[in-house]
């Protein structure tokens, strides 16, 4: 178990999937966290009273559509006003929609876009003065296989992880020495996200499985144990690497 004591962590998206998997990590390992989600106060409250019960610090909650820059806005406030500084920011709220070109819809494509790269984006422009006030500053981005070597009928989904990707190695070397900055690049991973093929299609999931060298179909916490390692100390000379977590099936780096 890595030891995180008193680290501030914020994980957009923590609500479900990935995140939320990440959240339990983190607060496992000792950090508090703050759970930001869209819109589902449900879902996240009862992840909180979870994490509270695993680890008694002062996690917080905070709804914000990522893609308008107000409401990002008022998140870094909340963390400003309660915890004075932050630790790591894990961007990993994120949506994939398909969009094939021969029925290409703009909507889809600036939604993708605001989500996946603005919001991080303007997420990062807003934590950098309270990053700067900690000792152990990290970032971690949650993208994908898909912004390494694409994927057919999802061309903008794959064209934001991949401007991610580039973000992650740029702001490496721009916030250095500072605050590293990393990537956990996912392949299939079993979420809401990935509901249709995964759990409502048995052919389509052998086929992926069969596909995938290690056999298996990633669950969340196969992808939030190496966020928190890259979030820790373990990890104090890594900077912009894409660590990808995919059972082997696709190798890039
Ligand atoms: P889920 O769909 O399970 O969860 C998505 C999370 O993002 C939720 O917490 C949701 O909040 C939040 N969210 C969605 N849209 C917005 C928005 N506009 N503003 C703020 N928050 C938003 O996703 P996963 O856990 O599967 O994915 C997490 C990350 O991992 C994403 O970036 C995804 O692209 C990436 N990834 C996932 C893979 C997979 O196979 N699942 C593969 C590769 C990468 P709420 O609960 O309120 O709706």
């Amino acid at each position: 178990m890595l030891a995180l004591e008193g680290l501030h962590v914020l994980v957009t998206g923590g609500s479900r999937g990935i995140g939320a998997a990440a959240c339990r990590r983190f607060a496992g390992a000792g950090a508090v966290v703050l759970v930001h989600y869209r819109d589902r106060h449900d879902v996240a409250e009862s992840l909180l009273a979870e994490l509270r019960a695993v680890h008694d610090a002062p996690h917080l909650g905070h709804a914000a559509d990522l893609a308008d820059p107000a409401q990002v806005g008022a998140l870094f406030d909340r963390v400003e006003r309660e915890w004075g500084r932050l630790d790591c920011l894990v961007n990993n709220a994120g949506v994939w929609e398909p969009d094939a070109l021969a029925r290409f819809d703009v909507d889809v494509y600036r939604r993708t876009m605001d989500v996946n790269v603005l919001g991080p984006f303007l997420a990062v422009a807003r934590a950098l003065p309270l990053l700067r006030l900690s000792q152990r500053a990290s970032i971690v981005n949650v993208t994908s296989t898909a912004g390494q070597r694409g994927e057919a009928d999802h061309s903008p989904y794959a064209a934001s992880k991949g401007a991610l990707i580039s973000a992650t190695k740029s702001w490496a070397v721009e916030l250095a020495p500072g605050i590293r900055v990393n990537s956990v690049a996912p392949g299939w991973v079993d979420t809401d996200m990935t509901a249709g093929p995964l759990r409502h299609d048995p052919a389509a999931r052998a086929r992926i499985e069969s596909q995938i060298p290690l056999r298996r179909v990633a669950s969340a916490d196969d992808i939030a144990a190496p966020i928190v390692f890259l979030a820790s100390e373990l990890a104090r000379h890594i900077t912009g690497e894409i660590l990808n977590v995919n059972g082997g099936s696709v190798l890039c780096g």
